[in-house]
């Protein structure tokens, strides 16, 4: 016969003397560690509409919807949880490291697939010619603050603090097709300035 050893004993005696680890949930509160992984939530002050997250999340649960009719034109992240699985990748690859970030609320059980989603809107920037997504205003701030002075050597980048400072009134309105050397003082998507630069009116206007 095996007896046991002193420090099973010491164990025994303590746990029956001692409070239970497990606790009294879901008559009681539950409150997890602080590393615990649950529901991820979009930081909206911190969110600059970069889709990062969507393109890392492995279970595709992040999706994005460039909603250019709404006035202002918007991206909308939506970010299905019922599908999520907590993995984290993306809060580890956010570009803020705070726009989304896995909260400790783990009660999400629902019978509504279609009101289990966390939303986030960014206002977009749109080329003036052809109407494309750019990117989101956000994004851009985002690069400029990160970057400095050297953002400022690509044209919308200027051109979105311009606006912000209210410094380019005059470049407002209708575009005249085709682009003319002018135009280059607005907001293009990377293939409309490219044609405009290329294009025999800038050679000769
Ligand atoms: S935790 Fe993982 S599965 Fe959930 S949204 Fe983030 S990347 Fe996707
Ligand atoms: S800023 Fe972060 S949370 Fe927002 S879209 Fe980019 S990666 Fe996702």
């Amino acid at each position: 016969m095996r007896y046991p050893k002193l420090r099973e004993v010491k164990e025994a005696l303590t746990s029956l003397f001692s409070k239970p680890y497990t606790n009294r949930y879901p008559f009681q509160p539950h409150y997890p560690e602080k590393r615990f992984r649950g529901k991820p939530e979009f930081h909206k002050e911190y969110c600059v509409g970069c889709t990062a997250c969507a393109q890392v999340c492995p279970t595709n649960c992040i999706e994005w919807i460039d909603d250019v009719a709404s006035n202002p034109p918007v991206r909308r992240l939506i970010l299905r949880y019922d599908i999520c699985i907590m993995c984290g990748q993306c809060q580890a690859n956010c570009i803020t490291e705070k726009g989304i970030q896995l909260s400790r609320k783990f009660e999400l059980a629902g019978f509504d697939r279609e009101e289990m989603k966390e939303t986030q809107e960014n206002e977009l920037l749109l080329c003036e010619d052809c109407g494309e997504v750019v990117g989101t205003k956000d994004h851009v701030r985002f690069i400029r603050e990160k970057i400095g002075a050297l953002s400022l050597a690509g044209e919308n980048g200027l051109l979105l603090l311009q606006e912000e400072l209210n410094l380019s009134p005059g470049l407002k309105g209708k575009i005249d097709l085709p682009l003319k050397r002018n135009d280059l003082f607005r907001i293009l998507c990377p293939k409309c300035r490219r044609d405009l630069h290329l294009t025999d009116e800038w050679n000769l206007k």
